[in-house]
């Protein structure tokens, strides 16, 4: 099919992208990497009156030391997050998880900003993103802002960002002495989208765990954190014993969807069993 017709700009800064927006109106769309919208809009699922290209926005685009974060550009694509050697020593989950994502191509165009705009609860990024306690950055008519993970997934498709606001970076903490990550998920076939995945980070101590962070992939509208299995591990011995029982705590609090890939008690199953792999590989128990 073929898009609906719209007004194209094409910014060469965040302040002109920003202008761009504003000066669109409501139906106007940001387009980053386009592996989501474009379809969409050849769809005619959407019919943007103008579309925003940040594909010139050079500011937009690489990964930066910025002390104790990491500061992703919103424009990175996915292939270039997984490379990026600060990403692989500071947020190695992110990096396991965006190799995940889709395949080569996909990944060559879709950004890390443009999958996490996009909020679908079935992408890889914002379990992750959530359990890293990352910062997403926002900038609008009104200057920049910053919005915490837990706050920037409002619902299914659906971000804290207002329509005049671009995503420009996210920011990572990096990962303290003692703590290992691992993204495990679980798909139908190679290179699709997760039916259900979970990012686990552990820290370890004197043979217990410490503290364990839990993002959720697919296991309701928004990513969520797995709190009562975290509630359940904090100060636990680090064994399989204490960690399969502290995961089956894994589905409370979510809201599978059931669909063609699984109903919802299966993706609970997933769930337990997902987060239970998770830990023992983070925690290398
Ligand atoms: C075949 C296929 C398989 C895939 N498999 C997976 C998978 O396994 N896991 C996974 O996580 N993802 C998967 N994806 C999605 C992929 O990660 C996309 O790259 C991503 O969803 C969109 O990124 P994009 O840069 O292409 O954004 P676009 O498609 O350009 O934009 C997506 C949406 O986000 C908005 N947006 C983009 N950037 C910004 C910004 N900076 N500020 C504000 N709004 C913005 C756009 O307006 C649009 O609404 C798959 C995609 C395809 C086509």
């Amino acid at each position: 099919m073929i898009p609906a017709q719209f007004d194209y700009a094409r910014p060469g800064s965040i302040d002109e992208a920003v202008s761009a927006l504003s000066a669109a109106g409501e139906d106007a769309k940001v387009l980053a990497g386009g592996q989501s919208l474009i379809p969409v809009l050849r769809l005619r699922l959407a019919y943007p009156s103008t579309v925003v290209d940040l594909g010139r926005v050079p500011e937009l685009r690489g990964v930066r030391d910025d002390g104790d974060a990491i500061v992703i550009g919103a424009m990175t694509t996915h292939h270039e997050v997984l490379n990026d050697p600060l990403v692989r020593e500071h947020a190695p989950l992110i990096a396991q998880a965006t190799h995940t994502v889709a395949d080569p191509q996909v990944r060559h165009r879709g950004t890390f900003g443009g999958a996490l705009a996009h909020a679908d609860p079935a992408g890889d990024l914002g379990a992750v993103a959530l359990a890293l306690g990352a910062e997403f950055v926002a900038n609008g008519p009104g200057g920049e802002r910053r919005i915490p993970a837990q706050d920037f997934f409002v619902d299914y498709l659906t971000t804290a960002l207002s329509g005049d606001e671009i995503l420009t970076a996210v920011r990572v903490p990096k990962l303290g002495d003692g703590w290992s990550s691992h993204y495990e998920k679980f798909n139908r076939v190679a290179q699709a989208w997760s039916i259900v995945a979970v990012a686990a980070l552990v820290r370890r101590s004197n043979g217990s765990i410490a503290e364990a962070r839990i993002g959720l992939t697919n296991m309701g509208s928004t990513p969520l954190r797995a709190s009562a299995v975290e509630q359940a591990l904090a100060g636990a011995d680090a064994s399989a014993q204490a960690v399969g029982a502290a995961a089956e705590h894994a589905a409370e609090g979510t809201s599978a969807p059931s669909d063609l890939n699984g109903k919802a008690d299966y993706r609970e199953h997933l769930a337990r069993v997902l987060t239970r792999r998770a830990l023992l590989a983070a925690g290398g128990i």
